[in-house]
């Protein structure tokens, strides 16, 4: 029996086998089986519940394996919404972040425009017109609205606004300085800075050869807010100060005339076009007492009869148009719509 090196059941069920086959021995040729032949080796039951188990485990492990595949690519698909809602929400912040810029350079805009317009209000009054550019002015105050979604356009007119303002003020320092003060030492230069408040300047040289004529004064269109007084006109010996008083009126209605050209070409209408009648009728008209001729007493017994202007004087109807066109001369402030 130690043939076998089999599991022990195996050769239990082998002897049993041997058993049961001696006690059929009676019926059956015995002689066919020899009583001490070894019994037929058996083989070992097959492992039949390990396959299952294997089949089993194999199943698992692809079952498994899907669930861990759809689990990551439900992972996957969840972090990519998460990132696209990250993107939304820093875009989303960028978006608040711009518009609060946009509001802070708006108001700093607002601000400039303010001080600007502020600014500007003080020229009013001031007939010598060119000093403020409204076209400037309101164009900035337009771009509010053009460029509302535009910082860095908002930026500029910023810049703009608060450039425009220094060089304003600059130019009503320079106006108070020259009011104040009388380089040429002159009746000519009192009397045209308080007419411009300061706005208008007074030059005594060569105006005969500047203007190209035989002039007492003159002013030039190259640089309207400065009147000529010619040097040799002032030294003549019939030159009073009251003379000179209404020669500075009738060069100061050429600056006026000359630096506010809309209103100036419909009142020329009434003097026939002439620019020296009508600054004739200017002094005749603001300034009490003057007239065209005058005599002047040099001695006890000597005078000279002076002619001063162009020989024409006006009458009321004139002198209304030239009223009228002195009120609408200079800056008139308007509302700023931003
Ligand atoms: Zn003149």
């Amino acid at each position: 029996m130690s043939a076998y090196a089999c599991p022990q059941g195996g050769v239990v069920i082998a002897n049993e086998q041997a058993a049961a086959a001696a006690q059929d021995g009676a019926a059956h040729d015995a002689e066919d089986v020899p009583r001490d032949a070894p019994a037929e080796p058996v083989s070992p039951p097959r492992p039949r519940r390990r396959t299952g188990w294997i089949v089993a485990l194999g199943i698992g492990v692809i079952a498994l394996a899907v669930g861990v595949a759809l689990l990551l690519l439900e992972l996957q698909s969840m972090n990519a919404r998460m990132e696209r809602q990250q993107e939304r929400i820093e875009q989303q912040e960028r978006q608040i972040e711009e518009q609060k810029g946009l509001i802070d350079r708006k108001e700093t805009f607002g601000t400039a425009m303010e001080e600007l317009t502020a600014t500007a209000r003080e020229f009013e009054g001031v007939g010598v017109g060119g000093l403020v550019p409204s076209w400037q002015l309101s164009y900035l105050a337009e771009s509010a609205w053009r460029h509302r979604y535009d910082a860095a356009a908002v930026e500029r007119g910023t810049d703009e606004a608060i450039a425009l303002m220094a060089q304003l003020s600059t130019r009503l320092m320079d106006a108070r300085s020259q009011a104040s003060g009388n380089s040429t030492g002159s009746v000519y230069e009192e009397v045209v800075d308080r007419l411009g408040d300061g706005f208008a300047t007074t030059s005594i040289d060569d105006a005969d050869r500047l203007c190209g004529a035989d002039v007492l004064g003159c002013v030039d269109s190259a640089g309207p807010r400065t009147v000529h007084i010619d040097a040799a006109g002032a030294a003549l010996p019939y030159m009073t100060d009251w003379l000179k008083t209404g020669i500075a009126y009738h060069e100061y209605a050429h600056v006026l005339q000359l630096t506010n050209p809309a209103p100036t070409e419909s009142a020329l209408a009434a003097f026939d076009g002439d620019h020296e009648w009508m600054a004739d009728c200017f002094a005749l008209t603001y300034l009490d007492g003057w007239s065209l001729d005058h005599r002047v007493w040099v001695s006890s017994f000597q005078y000279w009869d002076v002619s001063v202007g162009y020989g024409r004087t006006c009458d009321a109807s004139q002198q209304e148009v030239l009223g009228d066109w002195h009120s609408q001369l200079g800056y008139r402030s308007e509302p700023v719509a931003q």
